[in-house]
């Protein structure tokens, strides 16, 4: 896919996609269908178990276009340019190239090169005014603009989201860039947009520590989403931003069924006749609606009873100015059932002890909360969405040796 100029000499018999076009009629007659009829299909991530088909209509992808353009969603306009790094197949790229063609926006898509300078280079080159991808991706181009030592000239708006973005990266982006975050969090079965975090006048008043707390949650459903959190008996808990149970969701673009009707219904019915897609999530949600994920039901750690967040153990490390990236996973330990270990990747040219980082939490978390332990890694399994593979981490250290057992 180039024009004739870049085409590749070591691939002769490869066909230029213009030539291939260039013989056709550029007027397209539009049919005329149920508009329930299938337009994509796409696979969850995999990142706990095997990946979902999730077939999406042509109505519940038009709905969702609509929603996301909103302001306070993602705000798109005709004057937009918009450089959606994650992948069609990651939820056809989180709706843009619908919500793009729909208010004109020009869209530009990044092909191979997902490091920090590629991505930096596109951006300034196609002057991207709005940009999306999950955190792994910002991670290199964060670490790039900084090494540089340069700015963006035109982005004002990130879309992060498909794992939870570390408050240290919205800050980076706020404060040394000033780049909006735009927290989010959605799902395949979601089509994929759930709850997006912006702010509401309110807020106007409020400090940088304080918005930028509230940037930490995955913010209000998106008009269309109702959401609810439930207890292990399905009751409903109350949004106090303190209670945490199943995230559940339903509207006009969730799933009803995985394709093929694998793993059965889905669905769960609640008392008063309503259809729920229970999303594997746990969360809180606070009096004004805002959403925040503790972690994965799969994820959590369990020790003694209680749950430990997983998340919350990540993002405290990847604020230590030495740590690239993290992950807390749980390895069995004979009184506690769990406890946390955390795997990290140091930046490049940076050090830190085991027991340093070890004492960079306390007074950040619960003291049964910090972990037992530390291993440093080159680098950290992901899956092909840049999702840490919790999974594999759990596979590789089941036999791990806590110091405390
Ligand atoms: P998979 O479930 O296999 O990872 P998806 O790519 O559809 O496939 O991912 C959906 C999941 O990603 C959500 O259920 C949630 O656990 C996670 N996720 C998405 N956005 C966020 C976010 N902003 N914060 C935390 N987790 C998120």
């Amino acid at each position: 896919m180039t024009d004739k100029a870049h085409m590749p000499e070591s691939m002769p018999d490869a066909i230029c996609y213009e030539d291939l076009i260039s013989s056709h009629s550029g007027d397209y007659e539009w049919p005329v269908f149920d508009e329930r009829t299938a337009s994509s299909l796409c696979y969850t991530s995999g990142t706990t178990g095997n990946p979902k088909g999730v077939l999406f209509q042509h109505r519940s992808t038009l709905l969702h276009s609509y929603a996301e353009c909103m302001p306070d969603v993602v705000n798109l306009s005709a004057t937009d340019t918009v450089l959606p790094v994650v992948p069609m197949f990651h939820a056809n790229a989180w709706g843009l190239p619908y919500a793009c063609a729909m208010t004109g926006a020009k869209i530009v898509f990044p092909g191979a090169g997902m490091d920090g300078q590629s991505i930096f280079d596109l951006m300034e080159q196609e002057k991207v005014t709005l940009s999306a991808g999950v955190p792994t991706i910002w991670l290199g181009l964060l670490a790039h603009v900084k090494q540089a030592k340069t700015r963006f000239s035109a982005l004002k708006r990130t879309l992060i989201g498909g794992s939870a973005c570390p408050p240290a990266m919205i800050r980076a982006f706020r404060e040394e860039y000033d780049v909006q975050v735009l927290h989010a969090w959605g799902m395949t079965e979601l089509s994929p947009l759930g709850t997006v975090c912006t702010f509401k006048s309110k807020h106007d008043s409020l400090d940088s520590e304080a918005k930028l707390a509230l940037q930490n949650k995955q913010g209000r459903t998106v008009f269309g989403i109702d959401m609810k959190i439930v207890d292990a008996d399905g009751n409903d808990l109350p949004w106090d931003g303190e209670a945490f149970g199943d995230l559940m969701s339903r509207g006009p673009w969730v799933v009803s069924e995985y394709f093929r009707g694998e793993g059965g219904n889905p669905l769960q019915q609640d008392n008063h006749g309503l259809e729920w897609f229970p999303t594997g999530d746990v969360a809180t949600i606070d009096p004004d609606g805002y959403m925040q994920i503790t972690d994965r039901s799969k994820d959590v750690i369990k020790t003694g009873g209680e749950w430990i967040s997983s998340i919350d153990l990540e993002n405290t490390a990847v604020a230590h100015p030495a740590i690239a990236e993290a992950a807390v996973i749980s390895v069995a330990h004979p009184k506690w059932d769990e406890r946390p270990l955390l795997v990290v990747v140091k930046k490049e040219g940076e050090d830190v002890s085991r027991d340093d980082l070890l004492a960079f939490y306390q007074g950040k978390v619960a003291k049964w909360w910090i972990p037992d332990d530390v291993v440093f890694v080159d680098e950290l399994p992901h899956t092909a969405t840049g999702k840490l593979l919790k999974t594999k981490l759990r596979e590789d250290y089941k036999d791990y040796k806590l110091p405390t057992t």
